[in-house]
């Protein structure tokens, strides 16, 4: 394989516009996954690439994505878009959406996110113009499809990104059909960061032959360069050390993961009781809510941001100094997912993990997948834990059943029946899933960021649409 640790964007023959953007981002050398793939993508090639969030994937796609339509501008087909890139959540999406605006600036390409759990007035009406660059879930796409509110003829280029999550959140068959309505003359980018079998026939039904394959391997690199600890500890006792864990300074800006809805709830609550800001974000909170916390996250008002692992994905957060695991993942990919969320581009992080005596199998599996002993520290039977906890406010709460989504996936994969279905159930939302999202109940939250970056959730988004950046469509042409 080629070093292409000396390349700098400026070797790659990007339009200058997005060279300008790269440079005010304080970009200046592509991640190996850039400088493997942006040439070949800019030529055309379709792409197979297997990599994970925190790789610089999405930059990846974005950049000779749009560098192709600097080149060949011309107005984008009514009711259709140029670049189709379907994502498996909405945060994702959103995520995505921005990298788009933010690299796209001085070029006055138009985006639009379109997701479930939101009107869809705003939405066909932010697609009646047509759009250059159009993310969306699978799920309201569908939605959107069957409206005949958007056709997809115009669609030059087709990413999919994180197919292996959307083959977890039920989503291949949605993709299939998608698919369908999609031009047989296109360009396509494929992503997934592992490589079940089902994956790799869907990449045998997308991919045009001979894809460019570029595969990175942050997950050894990434876990490399954290610093990781695993405690265990009685489970009733995990609330004391986690106030403990926060009486350091340092736990600055953090992530808890926990396994479940309710115990996010729980936990940030707990976390609240002993004088720790903390949101929780989680499938059950509004999109309101979930763009609110992040941005007190982000701006450094809430320490703690405790979440479930899908609300998790895909969250680009820089500077996060810790990762607690407040219970261990079912899926041995998720710690790995999880503890990524800190040293993001190329930083250094902390992740800490508590263990119960009934996770030990579970910690078994992680250590088995990425190759390593993490050293680990015993507080059980702690006096000092005990006394805190007997000291602790009740949190309150039940017990509980994991968030359905986050099933596990690799033993899942044989024996998860309707895996490919469209799942959900009347009645269960699932984040981001099939045909569900679409309307009940889902509020007046507009559809669409607004074309400010990282601008989540300022407190009027979340009323009525109209006006600014709630029109759905980020453009500066
Ligand atoms: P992604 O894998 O696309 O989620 O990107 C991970 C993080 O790396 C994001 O915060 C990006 O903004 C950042 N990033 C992407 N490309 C670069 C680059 N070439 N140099 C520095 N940071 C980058």
């Amino acid at each position: 394989m080629k070093d292409t640790s000396l390349t700098q964007f400026t070797d790659l023959g990007l339009a200058k516009p997005l060279l300008k953007a790269l440079a005010d981002e304080g970009y200046v050398n592509p991640t190996p996954i850039q400088a493997q793939a942006i040439p070949g993508v800019m030529a055309g090639r379709d792409l197979l690439g297997i990599a994970q969030t925190g790789t610089g994937k999405t930059a990846a796609f974005a950049l000779p994505i749009l560098h192709r339509l600097a080149e060949n501008r011309k107005p984008a087909p009514r009711r259709s878009a140029r670049v189709l890139v379907l994502s498996p959540t909405r945060e994702l999406a959103t995520q995505i959406g921005e990298s788009f605006k933010t690299y796209g600036k001085q070029l006055g390409v138009s985006v639009a996110v379109v997701f479930g759990g939101v009107k869809h007035g705003p939405q066909m009406r932010a697609l009646a113009g047509g759009i250059d660059v159009l993310v969306a879930t699978p799920g309201r796409l569908i939605d959107h499809l069957q409206e005949k509110s958007i056709s997809l003829d115009g669609v030059e280029t087709f990413v999919l990104d994180e197919a292996d999550q959307m083959l977890d959140m039920g989503f291949i068959v949605p993709i299939r059909r998608i698919v369908k309505f999609l031009p047989k003359q296109r360009q396509n980018l494929f992503f997934s960061a592992t490589m079940p079998s089902e994956i790799e026939k869907l990449t045998g039904e997308i991919l045009n032959p001979n894809p460019l394959k570029v595969s990175v391997t942050p997950a050894s690199t990434t876990v490399e360069r954290i610093n990781q600890r695993v405690v265990f500890v009685e489970q009733q006792r995990k609330r004391a050390l986690l106030a403990e864990l926060f009486d350091d300074a340092a736990f600055k800006r953090v992530i808890v993961f926990t396994r479940t809805k309710r115990g996010a709830d729980r936990v940030a609550k707990s976390l609240e009781q002993v004088g720790v800001e903390a949101a929780a974000i989680h499938g059950d909170k509004s999109q309101g809510q979930r763009e609110r916390a992040l941005a007190s996250f982000k701006k450094g008002e809430v320490r703690a941001l405790v979440a479930t692992d899908i609300a998790a994905r895909g969250i680009d957060i820089d500077a996060v100094s810790h990762v607690v695991q407040y219970e261990l993942p079912n899926v041995p990919e998720a710690y790995v997912h999880r503890i990524g969320r800190t040293a993001r581009a190329g930083a250094d992080g902390s992740a800490v993990a508590f263990c119960a005596d009934d996770e030990r199998n579970l910690l078994k599996d992680i250590e088995k997948v990425t190759r390593q002993r993490i050293p680990n520290f015993d507080r059980r039977n702690d006096r000092h834990l005990g006394a805190a906890t007997a000291a602790m406010p009740e949190a309150g709460g039940k017990p509980e059943r994991p968030e359905r989504a986050a099933q596990p996936h690799r033993q899942g994969h044989a024996k998860k029946p309707n895996r490919n279905h469209s799942q959900a159930k009347p009645g269960h939302r699932q984040e981001g899933g099939p045909a569900r999202e679409g309307g009940h109940g889902g509020g007046e939250r507009p559809a669409f960021k607004g074309p400010r970056r990282g601008g989540g959730g300022g407190g009027g988004r979340n009323r009525s649409s109209g006006g600014g950046n709630r029109s759905g469509v980020w453009s500066n042409r």
